[in-house]
């Protein structure tokens, strides 16, 4: 399968639609390679940002990669009183041979469209949303590690910088995608993580945000990741705000679990969910393996009896930060049970292996999922 949009020309063409400024306070080579090296993930930032304005009158103009550092914004900029602002989080990998590659950005490209819609913020193209990404990793290269399992983290994010206090949509909004060293999640090696199961403070709700990717979705599911950490959880998982029965997710992981017949199941998408690029293609990849994915509505008493009595042999979540994260125990005020003795299952960690083989390029791509950026 060929695909134009795959051809690294015609990214680079996307990318060069950027302006790139004259940058003179680069981080020196020394201190920038201490930096990769053992990344602080999300605090430490490259040197470049993409950056982008839109107004009603004319759209989006000024494409630009210019220094990193930080935004002007009026105190009245309507993002800081009523939170509309969507985000996304992919990584730049590079291959052993050097080369820079992004994995499924179209993907994350029309979910930025669809959080867009939600969040009434204006329409941003894909083009433009590959082209700023890759253009970024091309102005910064020297910033993805060269260490397996070590990547470059892109965080594009659009939000209301209009100084206006009424509430409608913007007239005037930003974009911009800035990036972050990151190192492997599991520095120890894969741990399983234990999950409170939250049943009284929501991230969402039906109508809600929930399959938007919007900072609003976060700040609502603190209280409730808090809650977690208060009873020795690593991680919560959130049950639907209208029942509390269904399962939905953790509070940035989509979830999966395996049954002893081998096939698998995962929460539907009703809104409520984040749509992850991770889930989708975990989904293929079982499915391309000949295993039955069903998505439904998963109760979570029914899981728990599952887990116990054998029926699930495995639980884990997914999502771009971590990939894949096998679940070791599921706890609430009236249950507290492990899966599969908490140790890492064989199913979950043969995804992981070949989720990461693809994006590595050690494992065949045969979706045609990863975009060259450049050699
Ligand atoms: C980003 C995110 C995910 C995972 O999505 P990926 O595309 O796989 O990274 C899952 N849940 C929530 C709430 C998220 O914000």
């Amino acid at each position: 399968m060929t695909n134009s949009h795959h051809n690294p020309e015609h990214l680079n063409a996307l990318a060069e639609k950027f302006t790139v400024l004259p940058h003179e306070n680069r981080v020196p080579d020394a201190k920038r390679e201490q930096l990769i090296d053992k990344p602080a993930f999300g605090q430490v930032f490259s040197d470049s940002m993409a950056h982008m304005t839109w107004t009603e009158g004319e759209g989006w103009t000024d494409r630009r990669i210019e220094p990193y550092g930080p935004l002007k914004m009026d105190p009245g900029a309507s993002v800081l009183h009523y939170a509309q602002e969507i985000f996304e989080g992919l990584k730049t990998y590079r291959h052993s041979d050097g080369s820079l590659w992004l994995f499924r950005p179209d993907a994350n490209a029309e979910r930025f469209q669809n959080s867009a819609t939600r969040l009434a913020l204006p329409q941003l193209s894909v083009d433009d949303f590959i082209g700023s990404v890759a253009a970024v990793a091309k102005a910064d290269h020297a910033w993805v590690p060269r260490r397996h399992d070590y990547t470059l983290y892109m965080r594009p994010f659009m939000f209301a910088s209009e100084s206006f206090l009424g509430v409608r949509k913007a007239k005037e909004v930003e974009y911009c995608v800035i990036a972050s060293p990151s190192g492997p999640y599991f520095p120890q090696g894969v741990k399983p993580v234990s999950i409170w199961v939250e049943d009284t403070y929501f991230r969402t709700g039906p109508g809600g945000t929930g399959f938007a990717k919007c900072g609003g979705n976060y700040s609502a599911s603190l209280v409730g990741e808090y809650r977690g950490f208060e009873h020795d959880c690593e991680q919560v998982c959130f049950v639907d705000a209208s029942t509390k029965t269904y399962l939905e997710e953790l509070g940035g992981m989509n979830m999966f679990a395996v049954h002893k017949d081998g096939h698998l199941e995962t929460p539907s998408l009703n809104g409520n969910i984040l749509p992850g690029v991770t889930r989708r293609s975990i989904i293929q990849i079982a499915q391309d393996e000949g295993r039955d994915v069903v998505e439904k509505m998963i109760k979570l008493s029914d899981l728990i009896e599952d887990i116990r009595s054998g029926e699930v042999t495995e639980v884990f979540a997914c999502g771009t930060a971590a990939i894949v994260t096998p679940i070791g125990r599921f706890k609430s005020e009236t249950f507290d049970v492990p899966v599969n003795g908490e140790a890492v299952g064989e199913y979950t960690a043969h995804l992981r292996e070949h989720l990461m083989g693809i994006q590595w390029g050690e494992v065949e791509d045969t979706h045609n999922w990863m975009w060259k950026i450049c050699d």
